[in-house]
C-alpha cells in the first residue's frame, strides 16, 4: 500500500493528525487495532488552554458537544474556600474524547484495523509493518502510538529513566453522602500537610457524575494507596481531615483507577520520514494537567505548519522532521510541561522554613486576590483564550 502519510495509532493524537491531514486533502492512511477506542484512565478534563489550540485544529465544537462545561473552579485549603475563579473546564471520560475526535476523520482517510510491527524510516518512503502481514510505504510516518516503547525501540530510540514513580494520579466518582448535588461547580483541594505527598484533587464534572482526579507523590505501594484500596473513604479522611467543611459529607462510588507515571528523557528522536507526537514523543506528569496540551500543539503545529511545506518537496530528510522538533511553540509546551512536573513535587514535597512559606504564601495570596475581587468586582480574574493561548501555562490554574 501506498500513502503520502501513515499515521500509526489512533488515540488522541493520532486521530487528530488524521482528522487535520485528511481534511486538508492529503493522502492518508491510519493503523490502531481498536475499531472504537476502548475505556482508559487517562485525561478526563480539558481546560479553556487546550481550547485555544484544539480551535487551530478544527475540532473544538466537536468536543464541546461532548463534553461538560462548568465555568467557574473553586480553590480550597486547610478545610475552606480560598478563592472561585471564573475558570472554563470541559470534563469528559478519555475514550468518549479519542472517539470524538475519530468521528471527525474525513472518509477519505484509509483505515486498518490492526498493530504495527515495525518501521523502517527513510529520507524518500518509510516502512510501516502490519501485523496482518502487510506493508505500507509512506512518505512520512507519524508515530502517535502512545507510551507503548516498543516501537520507539525498533527505530532505535533510546532514552533515560529520569524520574522513576513521578508521580501517582487515582481516578474515582464522588456522590454526596445524603443524596442531591454538590455546592460547587468544580473544585480544586490543596493539601492540609506536606507529609503525605498529596499534590491536589480535581473534582469536576462529566454529565452528573462528580469525577475526581487525586495527584500524589508516593511509592505506588505507599501504605495510604493500600488503605485507599480498602477503604476509600476512610483514607480521603485521613490525607484529608477538613475536606468535607467544604464540600459536605460525601462516599467514593465505583471501580477506583490508580495509575503511576515514570518520567524519561529520549535522546535524539531525528529520523528520515519519521516523526514522533503526543506520548510517543513524551510522556507528561499527568499532575500537571498539560499532556493533551502536548498532544494539540504537536499535532496542531505538525498538520498546520510542518507537513505542507514537507510535502511540497521531494524527500523527507532529517532537516525537515529536525524543523518540528525544534519548532518554538513545541519546544516551549514540552519545556513548560517539564519545568511544571518537577516545580509541583518541589513544591508539594519540599521540607523546611522556605517551603512551608511558599505553600502559605500561596494560600494567603488567593485569599487576599479573592477578597480583593470581592471588595472590586472589576478586578480580572479569568484569563481569556488568547491569553490563554499566548502563555502554555494557563492550562491549569493549580496551586
Ligand atoms: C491517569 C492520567 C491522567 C491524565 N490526566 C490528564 C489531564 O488531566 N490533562 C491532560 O492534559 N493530560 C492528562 N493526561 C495525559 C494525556 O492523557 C496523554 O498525554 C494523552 O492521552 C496522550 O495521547 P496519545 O494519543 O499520545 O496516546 P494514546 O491515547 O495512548 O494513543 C496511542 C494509540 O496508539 C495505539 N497503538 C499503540 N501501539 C500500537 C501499534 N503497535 N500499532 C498500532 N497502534 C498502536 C493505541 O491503540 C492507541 O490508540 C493524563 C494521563 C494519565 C495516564
Amino acid at each position: 500500500m501506498q500513502t503520502e502519510v501513515a499515521v500509526v495509532g489512533g488515540g488522541l493524537a493520532g486521530a487528530l493528525a488524521a482528522t487535520m491531514l485528511g481534511r486538508a486533502g492529503h493522502d492518508v492512511v491510519i493503523v490502531d487495532p481498536h475499531e472504537v477506542y476502548p475505556p482508559d484512565f487517562r485525561c478526563e478534563k480539558l481546560e479553556q488552554g487546550h481550547m485555544a489550540v484544539l480551535r487551530r485544529c478544527g475540532v473544538a465544537d466537536a468536543i464541546l458537544r461532548n463534553a461538560t462545561h462548568t465555568g467557574e473552579l473553586w480553590i480550597a485549603r486547610f478545610g475552606r474556600i480560598v478563592d472561585k475563579v471564573p475558570f472554563d473546564q470541559f470534563g469528559l471520560a478519555y475514550e468518549r474524547l479519542v472517539n470524538t475526535v475519530r468521528a471527525e476523520i474525513p472518509a477519505s482517510v484509509r483505515v486498518c484495523r490492526t498493530f504495527v510491527d515495525g518501521v523502517t524510516p527513510g529520507a524518500d518512503g518509510a516502512q510501516v509493518r502490519l501485523a496482518d502481514g502487510r506493508t505500507i510505504t509512506a512518505r512520512l510516518v507519524v508515530l502517535a502510538s502512545g507510551p507503548n516503547w516498543t516501537l520507539r525501540q525498533a527505530l532505535g530510540l533510546t532514552r533515560d529513566l529520569v524520574s522513576p514513580c513521578h508521580s501517582i494520579t487515582v481516578g474515582f466518582d464522588l456522590e454526596p453522602a445524603g443524596g442531591g448535588d454538590f455546592a460547587f461547580p468544580g473544585l480544586q483541594y490543596n493539601p492540609e500537610r506536606s507529609s503525605e505527598g498529596m499534590a491536589y484533587l480535581s473534582l469536576f464534572r462529566i454529565g452528573r457524575t462528580m469525577r475526581a482526579n487525586l495527584f500524589l507523590y508516593q511509592p505506588l505501594k505507599s501504605p495510604w494507596l493500600k488503605s485507599f484500596r480498602e477503604d476509600p473513604d476512610a483514607a480521603l479522611a485521613v490525607l484529608m481531615p477538613r475536606l468535607s467543611r467544604v464540600i459536605g459529607p460525601s462516599r467514593v462510588v465505583g471501580p477506583v483507577k490508580v495509575r503511576p507515571t515514570d518520567l524519561h528523557e529520549m535522546h535524539d528522536p531525528v529520523r528520515p520520514g519519521v516523526v514522533l507526537v503526543g506520548d510517543a514523543f513524551a510522556t507528561p506528569c499527568p499532575a500537571t494537567g498539560t499532556g493533551s496540551l502536548k498532544v494539540f500543539t504537536d499535532v496542531e503545529r505538525l498538520c498546520n505548519t510542518h507537513i505542507p511545506r514537507w510535502l511540497s518537496t521531494p524527500g523527507m530528510g532529517t532537516e525537515k522532521i529536525g524543523a518540528y522538533y525544534a519548532d518554538p511553540a513545541k519546544t516551549a509546551c514540552d519545556a513548560m510541561s517539564v519545568a511544571r512536573a518537577y516545580e509541583l513535587r518541589a513544591l508539594t514535597l519540599g521540607t523546611g522554613p522556605v517551603w512551608e512559606a511558599r505553600r502559605y504564601m500561596r494560600f494567603g495570596l488567593r485569599l487576599l486576590r479573592w477578597g480583593l475581587r470581592s471588595l472590586v468586582p472589576s478586578l480580572p480574574a479569568r484569563r481569556t483564550e488568547r491569553e490563554a493561548d499566548d502563555a502554555p501555562k494557563s492550562a491549569s490554574p493549580v496551586r
